[in-house]
């Protein structure tokens, strides 16, 4: 123990249940925040006494930190009264919140994730926080120190597969989550074993966050053939701006139509290698620095989390319901600024104007499917699309 005693005392869940079950008479404390924080843990050690009294009055703290069981409730002294947050296991963490969240629903909702950049991070963060309780998650790169500016992931986590660094993070926010990764680059070799997998995880919803197009455009024949709802995010070069892409089968335009029907506006990166980033963000550098790279790349990985949300709730009765009426659009378009040398540089200011196309506002665009499309043409002919046609 430090000089001076913590003021605030965390319980790991082990420790807590095995004090509750009367079977822990010691634990091990880890000292945390320069002394004032305390974490015990059930680990073999003797920082902390565990005793059990029939009343706290009846405890007379020594020097040390004490933790005291009465009646199926752990208080700390050290020695006086200290304030304390007892860890609750993994499945009783989202126990606690149902009511707020829609996690009953979501916990039993999957979604896989592909890429895990600093877009893809983003995305599974706010599903994980959500209460989405499956991922499929797949990458094949490890996080590199230029990718921690712009990725949920930070130092500690450098060197680390992404896949396994993904991982920590949901389970840091989601204990309970049931998570499968897989350390594979999408690319023709292997996109059946990706395939095999989504089906075997029975995922309800395929978020595509990788860095190129070609890995996009299998993906989207996959979930095309498979009738899988997608989401496609990506951000313009130098992030001024970024789309995304909402496939639902056998209703919207799919990847492959939209790379047809637009495919100067299809040319995005995401940003999730060093490489990628480096090219993008520095090769055609006219501006001095560049900062907020992370907060333009957000809107974009935020937007998808909604519709990923709205996908897997369905038609759940939620406070979320209304905006299944305005998220009807296959394609939303955001800008961060008037970019130079874009066909947004003219744009009017933002200012206090409501009437006028600005940055820093979503876009929905109608986009109609193409009908010979080599993805999902076979099936376009006799579906209606006006659900979709709302800026024609
Ligand atoms: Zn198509």
């Amino acid at each position: 123990m430090p000089a001076d005693p913590p003021t605030h005392v965390v319980i790991e869940p082990l420790a807590a249940q095995r004090m509750l079950a009367g079977t822990m008479r010691s634990g091990r404390v880890e000292v945390v925040d320069g002394g004032d924080l305390a974490r015990v843990t059930a680990d073999p050690g003797d920082d902390v006494q565990v005793v059990h009294a029939n009343r706290f009055e009846d405890v007379v703290p020594g020097d040390g930190l004490v933790c005291v069981v009465v009646d199926g409730e752990i208080r700390c002294y050290a020695p006086d009264p200290v304030d304390l947050t007892v860890l609750p296991e993994r499945a009783d963490i989202f126990d606690r919140v149902r009511g707020v969240f829609e996690t009953d629903v979501l916990r039993d909702r999957s979604v896989a994730v592909l890429g895990l950049g600093s877009g893809g991070s983003v995305i599974l963060r706010e599903l994980a926080r959500c209460g989405v309780g499956r991922f499929l998650l797949v990458d094949h790169d490890r996080l590199e120190i230029g990718n921690v500016s712009r990725h949920e992931c930070g130092l500690s986590d450098v060197g680390r597969l992404k896949t396994n660094a993904a991982r920590d993070l949901v389970l840091d926010r989601n204990p309970a989550a049931e998570i499968a990764a897989m350390t594979l680059k999408i690319d023709g070799d292997t996109i059946d074993e990706l395939a095999a997998a989504i089906e075997t995880f029975d995922v309800d919803l395929v978020v595509c966050a990788t860095d190129n197009r070609a890995s996009r455009l299998l993906v989207n024949r996959l979930c095309v053939l498979a009738g899988l709802p997608a989401l496609y995010a990506g951000v313009f070069r130098r992030a001024y701006g970024g789309q995304v892409l909402r496939y639902v089968p056998g209703l919207s335009p799919c990847y492959q139509c939209f790379v047809s029907a637009l495919p100067m506006m299809a040319t995005d990166q995401e940003i999730s290698s060093e490489t990628v980033a480096s090219a993008i963000a520095y090769s055609d550098r006219i501006v001095a620095v560049e900062p907020g790279l992370a907060a333009d790349i957000a809107p974009v990985a935020l937007l998808v989390a909604k519709l990923a949300l709205q996908e897997v709730l369905g038609d759940t009765a939620s406070t979320l319901a209304s905006l299944n009426e305005d998220l009807v659009a296959p394609l939303y378009l955001w800008l961060n600024r008037r970019e130079a040398n874009t066909e947004y540089a003219t744009l009017a200011p933002l200012a206090t104007g409501v009437d006028q196309m600005s940055v820093l506002r979503w876009y929905g665009i109608g986009l109609a499917r193409a009908v010979d499309c080599p993805a999902c043409g076979d099936f376009a002919a006799d579906l209606d699309t006006s659900a979709f046609a709302l800026r024609k």
